[in-house]
This record gives C-alpha cells, sequence and structure tokens, in this order.
C-alpha cells in the first residue's frame, strides 16, 4: 500500500487547511519538550511569524536516562491546544504509549510515532485507527525496507494519511548524534507516494549543522522539515546542543526560501 506502483500519484495529506506532500514546503518548529506554558507560547509567536506553519513539542518525553525529565504529560497537550488557539498553528507531538493513543488525538493534529517506536507494531496499529495524520520518524538502525514496512502497517490498519521523517540513523560516526541520510529523500519520492520530512536536529545533534543540512534537505526534495527551536536553548530541559535560538531559527527560513526558489 505505501509503494509507488499500487499508489502512482503523491499522496497530499491535508492537516486543516495545510497541504503536505504538494507543492508547498511545511516547516514544524518548536523545543524538543514543551517545558511551561509561556515557553511554548512564546516560541509558538515567534515560529509562526518567522514563516512554520505546524507547531511541534513533546509532552511525554522517556528519555535514555530514566532520571532526566520526563516531559508534562496531559499538562503539556493543554499547553500546546492552547498555542494552537492562540497561532493557528497546526499541533505535532509524540505519543509514545498505546494507552496515550486517544489522549493525544484529541488535543493535536499530527501523531509522531518516534523513532525509537518505530517498530513498535502495537502502537502503530493504534495510531492506524484515529484519523489523525502520522509523522513516521525512521529507527536510528532501521533499514528503508523495514521503513516502509512499518508505515505498511499504518495504512493496512486503515490509514493512509502517514509521512516518512529521516532523522538520522546510528553509524560509527560520533562527532554528530547521527547521520542524517539525506539519499532516503529521493529514494522514498521513487518507491512510495508518501510525503517526506527531515529532521535535520536529531539528525545532527549539533544547532550549527542544522541550517545547512535543512538547506540540503530542501535541495534533495523533502515535503518539510522538523525543526527544533527554543527560546533560551542554553536553558533547554532535553536537546538544548540541538536547538535554535529564535533569530536563528528566522535566519534560516529566509535562506530556505532562496533554495526553495531555486530547485
Ligand atoms: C523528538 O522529536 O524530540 C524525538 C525524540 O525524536 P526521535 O524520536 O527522532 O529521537
Ligand atoms: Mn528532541
Amino acid at each position: 500500500l505505501v509503494s509507488r506502483e499500487f499508489h502512482p500519484t503523491d499522496t497530499i495529506i491535508k492537516v486543516g487547511n495545510l497541504e503536505i506532500g504538494g507543492s508547498q514546503i511545511h516547516i514544524m518548529a518548536g523545543p524538543c519538550s514543551v517545558e511551561s506554558r509561556s515557553q511554548i507560547l512564546e516560541t509558538a509567536h515567534a515560529v509562526r511569524e518567522a514563516g512554520a506553519t505546524i507547531l511541534r513539542g513533546g509532552a511525554f518525553k522517556p528519555r535514555t536516562s530514566p532520571y532526566a525529565f520526563q516531559g508534562l504529560e496531559e499538562e503539556g497537550l493543554k499547553f500546546l491546544a492552547e498555542a494552537r488557539e492562540e497561532t493557528g498553528l497546526a499541533v505535532t507531538t509524540e505519543v509514545v504509549d498505546v494507552r496515550d493513543v486517544e489522549l493525544v488525538a484529541y488535543y493535536t493534529d499530527i501523531l509522531q510515532i518516534g523513532a525509537r517506536n518505530m517498530q513498535n507494531f502495537n502502537l502503530l496499529k493504534e495510531v492506524a485507527k484515529t484519523n489523525k495524520p502520522i509523522l513516521l520518524k525512521r529507527g536510528p538502525s532501521a533499514t528503508l525496507e523495514e521503513w516502509m514496512l512499518a508505515a505498511e502497517y499504518i495504512l493496512d490498519g486503515g490509514n493512509d494519511q502517514v509521512m516518512f521523517c529521516e532523522r538520522g540513523i546510528r553509524t560509527f560516526e560520533n562527532y554528530t548524534r547521527n547521520t542524517l541520510d539525506l539519499s532516503m529523500v529521493p529514494a522514498l519520492h521513487s518507491l512510495s507516494h508518501l510525503p517526506v520530512i527531515v529532521d535535520p536536529s536529531h539528525g545532527t545533534g549539533r544547532w550549527q549543522l542544522v541550517s545547512p543540512m535543512a538547506k540540503a534537505a530542501i535541495a534533495a526534495g523533502a515535503d518539510g522539515l522538523i525543526v527544533e527551536v527554543h527560546p533560551q536553548p542554553e536553558k533547554a530541559l532535553s536537546d538544548g546542543k540541538q536547538s535554535l535560538t529564535l533569530p536563528n531559527f528566522q535566519k534560516m527560513m529566509a535562506e530556505l526560501d532562496k533554495i526553495a526558489q531555486a530547485v
């Protein structure tokens, strides 16, 4: 069902009045984690001003260490919904547990499946039952075929509104947090009809590399980006090192415009 052979024309995903996978590139931006009402509202207003159409922010954050910040959970979802009301941005957040799918779908517009859950088949089957678009991140060691088969679970479960998200894979290189595999953008576009989003934040782990790799992703044909932005990255409770400041995000957006016009 995910293959272009089965479905030759590009799938366009509707999120409110936005269309992902068509001629427009959509930028999803916001903090790694929702940390407070003021943090998410300030970020939402700034990224909308800069041209983003979708707000990101994690409310459920099971982390590598059990002692690290674990997210605001439902309170965080409420802050995201409030930011949507105030700004008109659509909202995406990660759902990590089958028991939370209904709750997360109630508050948000796009359900994110995190890299570590790409092959959590019960979770894939559960999000397939919602009518929400799904952002399916690539597992840190997943092949293209495994990733497409994970998407197949969601389509087979009755939800054909799936976007792939390349967020870097685990390689021997450790200067960057992950190795961003931009070759997946044209590869997926040739093999599948589903939109492809790129995450240069988790893909590099370093804010200095985010804007150059964002530009490369657009040049490679990505349908959108998901980028971590924080008003004070040095104080962020998660992923500060890869988060753009509000002015740096604005600068990246201006530069992306030029690339988008050139390709
Ligand atoms: C995130 O988007 O903050 C996140 C946890 O990403 P990933 O699942 O790609 O690691
Ligand atoms: Mn993050």
